[in-house]
């Protein structure tokens, strides 16, 4: 199975599995089956898509289709109430995704971008603020350590604390070889995608304490990486080591770290240079359901006590994503 075998439209499982990681660990029921088709599914998008490419870092409101983040469909239920929450690349894709869950289940949050993502940041500080909570924007360029301080000291300030730090934000561009990857490019991918959780991280937990919660971003590229995003598959599977080694580190501080491991979505990252034509085109046609899964309120619940269940292990704190 390819990495295009599975795409999925939305990002309402990374989410789920995002807010299971953040909420507070608490046991559940069993695994549960698989999500079940809805009625509702039949009108999801399917592909083919048209194939499109934007400028990096890309807006999701230019996609066409347009990613679902579950504006409409996500219902909390005050898992996160009181919570205050910083996530990188909150602007779109899973970031936004996250963002809007964590406002819907009570949370605070403050949300980084890069300044180009303006447009999109705005529409989710505005989704954030309909569910009366207070929403931080702080856009800025994650590649430059004294910012990533600037931006944990801004957004603690901003919310009066910090219980989440959601490491989220990435790089990804397709290049054919490795020949093709300047060093540019990869200083860049690692800058972004190793560093800044690093920085970031550490300028967090000068103002954690036990209860707060780290949730990575990494992805099944971990540990199946695709041919032609070689520096971006690495940092996935430096994030997934990370995440297990500070788990352990953090444990005797009450501070749990987690991984969220997607499979493929349907994001800005994948227009603006992460994936190419080829790809784009047959984006999520072999997946199970031959379209994009999305999360209805039926199918997440599954995931929701199969997650959050998940989310109190220290010993594999990676929640795989793989099917919507
Ligand atoms: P996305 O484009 O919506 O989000 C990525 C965000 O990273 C951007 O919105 C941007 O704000 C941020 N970013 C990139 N470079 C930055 C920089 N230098 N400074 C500040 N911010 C910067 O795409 P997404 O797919 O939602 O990606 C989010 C995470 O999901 C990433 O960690 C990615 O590795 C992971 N992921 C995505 C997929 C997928 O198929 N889309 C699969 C597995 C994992
Ligand atoms: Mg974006």
């Amino acid at each position: 199975m390819t990495d295009t075998d599975r795409r999925t439209f939305v990002t309402g499982a990374a989410l789920a599995a995002s807010v299971a990681a953040a909420a507070p660990a608490v046991a559940q029921g069993s695994e549960g089956a698989a999500a079940p088709t809805t009625p509702a599914a039949a009108r999801y998008p399917k592909p083919p898509f048209p194939v499109q490419r934007q400028p990096w870092p890309g807006l999701a409101s230019k996609m066409d289709p347009r990613p679902d983040h579950g504006e409409t469909s996500y219902k909390g239920s005050g898992r996160l109430a009181g919570k205050r929450a910083l996530i990188t690349g909150g602007d779109s894709g899973i970031g936004r995704a996250a963002a809007i869950a964590y406002a819907r289940e009570g949370a605070d949050v403050a949300i980084n971008y890069l300044p180009a993502e303006e447009p999109d940041a705005r529409e989710v500080v505005a989704l954030i603020r309909a569910e009366g909570r207070k929403a931080v924007a702080i856009p800025g360029d994650l590649r430059d350590e004294r910012f990533c301080r600037r931006l944990v000291a801004q957004a603690a300030d901003q919310l009066g604390g910090l219980d989440i730090l959601v490491n989220n934000a990435a790089r990804q561009q397709t290049r054919p070889t490795i020949a093709d990857i300047s060093s540019q490019d990869f200083d860049d991918t690692m800058k972004t995608n190793v560093y800044a959780p690093f920085w970031l991280t550490k300028a967090a937990l000068e103002r954690m304490g036990p209860g707060a919660v780290i949730v990575n971003t990494s992805s099944e590229q971990a540990g199946d990486p695709s041919k032609d995003i070689v520096d971006y598959a690495m940092t996935r599977a430096a994030v997934l080591n990370f995440t297990k080694g500070m788990a352990k580190q953090l444990a005797s501080r009450g501070i749990r770290v987690n991984a969220v491991a997607p499979g493929p979505f349907w994001t800005p990252l994948q227009v603006s240079g992460g994936a190419t034509p080829e790809k784009q085109r047959v984006f999520g046609q072999s997946s199970p359901a031959g379209r994009y899964p999305r999360p209805a309120r039926r199918d997440r619940r599954p995931l929701h006590r199969r997650r959050r269940s998940l989310a109190q292990l220290f010993d594999r704190p990676d929640l795989r994503v793989d099917r919507g």
